[in-house]
Parts: C-alpha cells; structure tokens; sequence
C-alpha cells in the first residue's frame, strides 16, 4: 500500500503521524511511504532519518495526499485540507467528529474511509489509542504543578518534595484513572503527600495495593473534597465520565477554603473540566488565578513535549497501520473488532452510533 504522511499544519502542533522506526517496518513489509519534507521537525526527526529507513519525501501537503491509498496523521485535518482527501483514501487519524459538524460534513463530501484513533476500542471498554496521552498528560500535572507553585510563577512557594526537617507537599488526585494514577506516581516519586480520590472502588484497590504507603485512597464526595482542598497544596483533575461531560467536584466557593497561592491543574479540561471556575488555555498563555488559586488549564498538554508524545502514540498506531497497510480496510476491520470500532465514515456515511447521534443523522 502507498502511505502519506503529511506534515501537521493545525496550529501549534507539533507531532508526527509516524516515526522513522514505523516506516521502516511498513518498508520492510514492502509498503511505499511518502513522508511530507519537515513533517518530523517538530518532533526531532529530519527527511534525513526518514530517508535513511526508505521513505520517499515530498515537497508539498498536496502532494502527500495526491499520491496515497492511506493517510496516517495527528489531529484531524483541517479546513485547508479538505479538498486534499481523495475518494476511497483511508485516513486514520484523531477526528473527534462530534466536536465538529463542519469537519463531519466534509469528510462526508470527500467520500474517504475516515478511522479515528479515538473512537478504538478494546473489548474490556478501554481506548488504547488515547491512552498513551493520557499517560503523558498526568505525568506532565506534576511537573507543570510543581513549576507554579514556585512563588516567582505566583505560586504558595512549596517545594513537594520537602526537604529534611520539613514537611513535603501535599498533592490531591481527583480520580485514579490513566491521568490520576499517572499524576500519582510522578508526584508520590517526588516525595509528595498524595491522596487520590475516585467512585469505582476497583481503582481504589488496585492504586492501594500499587503505590507506597504515602499515597492515600479515599471515597470521593464532595464531603471529602471539600475537606481535602483546604490542606493540599496541588490539585490534579483527571476524572472522566464516558460520553459525558466532567462533573464539577470542585466549585467556586471551595476555593476561599485553599491556601492563598495553591495550584489546580484541571487535565479534564477538554471535557468541560472538573473545576467549576476552570476554562481551557493554551500553552502560550497556561494560566489564571482566580481566588489566589493558580489554574492551569491547558486542553493540548502532550502538544509540549512532542518528542515523547509522538513516539508515545505512534508505539501504539503502528500495530494498525500495519493492520491497514497488509490487508487494505474491508478485511483489517472485519478480523479486528477493536480497528473495527475505529471505523466513523466510509465513503460518505456516518456508520459510528455516536456521531449519527451527535448530529440526528439517525433519526
Ligand atoms: P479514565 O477513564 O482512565 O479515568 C477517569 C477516572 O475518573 C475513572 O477512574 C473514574 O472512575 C473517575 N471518576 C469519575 N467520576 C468521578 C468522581 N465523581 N470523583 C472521582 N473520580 C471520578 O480517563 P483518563 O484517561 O484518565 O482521562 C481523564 C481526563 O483527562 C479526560 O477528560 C481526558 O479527556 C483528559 N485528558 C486531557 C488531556 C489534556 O491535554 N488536557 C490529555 C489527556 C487526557
């Protein structure tokens, strides 16, 4: 099969869609790969190392897309690329279609095979496909957090890990899902106090018998959250409710209740946020404070740390792509339920429940 990959033009995106070892596997299965010149810029790869594993470079966008039965990207495209994508050309990628009708409508048009890395899905309910991000994503809360609690950056001017003879910081997690245990792990490594709260006592379970004895499980209701945020220093948000929006487990009036200079980072923001008073940033402008409460509430945060990002997501694409690439869609899908409910528009026709659903199409 021939695969483009293009270079990322949606603003501030830095990633790639395949690293130099992903192409040298589909070379090496007899694949053609056209890889856009710079496309891994960004991420520290250069045409040289694509070259060097039996890429072809091109010089233009327009061209990756020309030439390719199948397009392995990042983000969705984006306006300018819409009249790019051919017929019947495979394009796997992260769409979340239900965010947009405009992006729906002309994938529609342009009667692709559109895969989303999101909507994947293993039978055990998971998405290996968001995962990794969401890995990234709660490791990164502790170092972000820790950096504005630093007093020059109007934090309270604690240092997590304490020091010798005084106490180290406190860090809450809400939830103990892939961000909160992330998040966890990475500050109960720094030397933190760390209290993790979520519903399903499953996970309360499996963090109690993981982690060292300084990370503490409780039930979480707004009884405990209220109790908490008025003795921790850093808050991570990393709840998450399935097709719904985050529910605010902390609202404006808890914030009087927390040290002047304490810091939230709301990972859920891209889903509306746990934090009431919380509203997406951006990493050119990441925080606000409201109530002496620094806030960060950046909804792209792997976007800063493209190198892991990229290699991180592609570990998991290329297995697919793969997949795609050896046995062309119809049959990939078919023998694979997991690639299967990637699957959201085949050449004109919504065919993923969610969507339809988001936009009536189904009725
Ligand atoms: P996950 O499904 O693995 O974990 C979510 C956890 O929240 C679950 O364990 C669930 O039981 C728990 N939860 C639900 N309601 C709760 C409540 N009332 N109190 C406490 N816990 C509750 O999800 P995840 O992969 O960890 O993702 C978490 C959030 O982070 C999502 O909104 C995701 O979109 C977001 N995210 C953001 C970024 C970013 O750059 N900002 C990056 C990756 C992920």
């Amino acid at each position: 099969m021939v695969i483009g990959i293009p270079k990322e033009i949606k603003n501030n995106e830095s990633r790639v869609g395949m690293t130099p070892a992903g192409v040298l596997e589909l070379v090496q299965k007899g694949h053609t790969v056209y890889v856009q010149t710079g496309a891994g810029l960004g991420s520290g790869f250069t045409d040289g190392d694509y070259k060097k594993v039996g890429a072809h470079i091109l010089d233009t966008i327009g061209q990756v897309y020309a030439i390719s039965e199948m397009i392995v990207k990042v983000k969705e495209p984006i306006a300018e690329e819409y009249g790019m994508v051919q017929k019947n050309q495979i394009v796997f990628t992260y769409f979340h279609f239900a965010s947009s009708l405009q992006l729906t409508e002309a994938m529609m048009e342009s009667k692709a095979i559109c895969i989303a890395y999101e909507t994947v899905e293993e039978s055990d309910g998971s998405l290996p496909l968001l995962t990794p991000m969401s890995e990234v994503a709660g490791r990164m809360a502790i170092q972000q957090g820790a950096k504005y609690l630093e007093k020059p950056k109007k934090g309270r001017g604690v240092l997590l890990g304490g020091v010798p003879g005084v106490p180290p910081g406190r860090v809450l997690v809400l939830g103990a899902g892939v961000v909160g245990i992330q998040a966890a792990k990475m500050a109960a490594g720094l030397g933190a106090h760390v209290t993790i709260l979520d519903i399903n006592m499953k996970r309360l379970r499996y963090v109690n018998d993981v982690m060292p004895p300084h990370v503490v499980t409780e039930f979480s209701n707004e009884f405990n959250i209220r109790k908490h945020v008025a003795t921790h220093d850093l808050i991570v948000g990393g709840v998450l409710v399935k097709g719904g929006r985050a529910p605010k487990l902390i609202t404006r009036d808890m914030l009087k209740l927390m040290h002047p200079g304490a810091v939230i980072v709301d990972v859920a923001v891209d889903q509306g946020g746990c934090v009431e008073t919380s509203h997406p940033t951006t990493h050119e402008d990441p925080v606000f404070i409201i109530d002496d409460v620094v806030h960060y509430c950046v909804a792209n945060m792997p976007g800063a740390v493209p190198y892991t990002s990229t290699l991180a997501l592609t570990n998991v694409t290329l297995p697919y792509v793969l997949e795609l690439a050896d046995k062309g869609w119809e049959a990939a899908c078919a023998d694979n339920p997991c690639l299967n409910k990637g699957l959201n528009i085949i050449r004109g026709e919504v065919v993923h429940d969610g969507i339809a659903e988001a936009f009536g199409f189904d009725e």
